[in-house]
């Protein structure tokens, strides 16, 4: 196999590999690049973007700047809400990007000058950048919901950014009485994580069943269909007999409104469902800083170069993540690892003068029914007439009425992806 198909293939197995990171220095060595590379947001892309650009070529001066000085990873934060997760082993610090050359600076970064190549944060200082990589995440769209706003989240929670909301919801569910009913309201496409709500359901059932047994989930959904049906559906009723309720938006399951007094959703035909338990996912878009830089169409999403995942609006400025249009690609945390190292790529070829690498994305998902009941959701993209498609047949979702111990398996896989893709980031 020639260097340059094998990078290609490594890309399409890997999610974009070390190797091909790496490759790109050795394969396109020129001058070692001296510059300099700002990254907005330490999650799932911004964290990763940073520790590549580092491997790959360590003169490179790069600067991420994150508000908070531990992240909480949301994939797995559902555990926590069934009772045998912990948000301590979902809390990284940045102590390893540091060590390996990343200069960290926490702080909230509150504009982007794309002419002058400045970010500046907080407390007034600028960092100028000769490439900079906006990794923001999503924020939400208060009053979206009539009646949810950021003050009312304080008691109906979102738990939809992994911290202390995750711990009210986990709380709330803790205080309810044996007999209540648990609503989750779920927004139209495009939003962060596909199957997280329906995740989120089956492990809250899974602590009801063992502490509250007579309780009910009903999911209001704003949508007809969503990602792994067959296979939650299925894995609900095995597990959990009738105690989960889906309700399509065909079926009046859209909200319009909360009264967050009495914790009742109401929905668009006017139905309302009171709860003892109301958790609240609202609509989202791209995060603010996003829409002050002047990177968002007008869904508020990121539009960009799918080979490389640069700004269509912004030159030089390279959005991933959730944040990101992001073609047919899931907002998950590995499509967003997987987009900062092709950006991070990019950034290296764009700085050496050279053409960039043909892209390919990975992903998978996977989600937990039960603690020993896993599912998964898998597949490759490229760049197919300007567009991010996944490549027919190269992925796909688990098997309907596989075995207890295949299920099992993918448990086991879903915990270790965390460890893996955690240590990537942050080991
Ligand atoms: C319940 C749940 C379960 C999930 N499960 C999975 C799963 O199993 N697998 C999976 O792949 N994905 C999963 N996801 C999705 C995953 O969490 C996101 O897709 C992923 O976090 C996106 O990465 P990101 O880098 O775009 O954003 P984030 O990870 O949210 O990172 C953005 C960072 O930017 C920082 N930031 C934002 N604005 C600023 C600013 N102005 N200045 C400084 N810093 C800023 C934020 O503090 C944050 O740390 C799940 C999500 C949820 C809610």
């Amino acid at each position: 196999m020639s260097n340059s198909n094998r990078r290609n293939f490594l890309k399409a197995i890997g999610g974009v590999s070390v190797a091909s990171v790496m490759g790109l220095g050795s394969s396109r060595a020129g001058a070692a690049v001296k510059a300099k590379v700002v990254i907005v947001g330490g999650g799932y892309g911004g964290a990763i973007a940073a520790r590549y650009l580092k491997m790959a070529e360590p003169g490179l001066e790069v600067v991420l700047i994150e508000k908070n000085k531990q992240y909480v990873s949301c994939p797995l934060s559902n555990t926590v809400l069934a009772g045998f997760g912990k948000l301590e082993d979902l809390t990284f610090g940045y102590d390893g990007l540091a060590r390996h050359g990343v200069t960290v600076v926490h702080d909230t970064v509150e504009s982007i000058d794309p002419q002058a190549r400045k970010v500046k944060i907080g407390g007034g200082k600028t960092f100028d950048y000769d490439r900079a990589i906006v990794a923001p995440g999503v924020d939400f769209k208060w009053g979206a919901v009539k009646g949810y706003d950021e003050a009312t989240s304080l008691t109906i929670p979102h738990a939809w950014k992994a911290g202390p909301q995750t711990t009210l919801l986990a709380n709330q569910l803790k205080s309810m009485k044996d007999g209540g009913v648990v609503i989750i309201t779920v927004p139209d496409n495009p939003f962060r994580c596909p199957p997280g709500p329906y995740e989120r359901a089956a492990l809250v059932a899974h602590y009801l069943k063992q502490h509250k047994p007579r309780s009910k989930i009903i999911i209001l959904d704003a949508k007809d269909k969503f990602s792994k049906q067959g296979l939650f559906t299925q894995g609900w009723k095995q597990t959990y007999g009738d105690m989960i309720e889906w309700v399509a938006a065909a079926k009046g399951g859209e909200i319009d409104a909360i009264d967050a007094a009495t914790r009742t959703a109401i929905s668009v035909v006017g139905t309302k469902y009171q709860a003892d338990v109301l958790n609240v996912i609202p609509p989202q878009h791209a995060g603010q800083i996003a829409h002050t830089a002047g990177l968002v169409n007008p869904k508020g999403w990121c539009p960009n170069n799918p080979v490389t995942f640069e700004s269509t609006l912004q030159k030089n400025i390279y959005v991933i993540g959730d944040a990101s249009v992001g073609g047919a690609m899931p907002k998950s945390g590995y499509g967003a690892n997987t987009q900062g190292k092709v950006a991070a790529a990019a950034i290296i070829a764009s700085l050496r003068g050279v053409e960039p690498d043909e892209s390919a994305y990975l992903n998978t998902c996977y989600s937990l029914i039960a603690p020993d009941y896993g599912i998964s959701v898998a597949g490759i993209y490229q760049v197919k007439d300007g567009q991010l498609i996944e490549v027919p047949g190269s992925g796909g979702v688990s098997p309907m009425d596989a075995s207890a111990a295949y299920r099992k398996v993918e448990a086991a896989h879903a915990h270790s992806w965390l460890r893996n893709i955690t240590a990537e980031m942050f080991g």
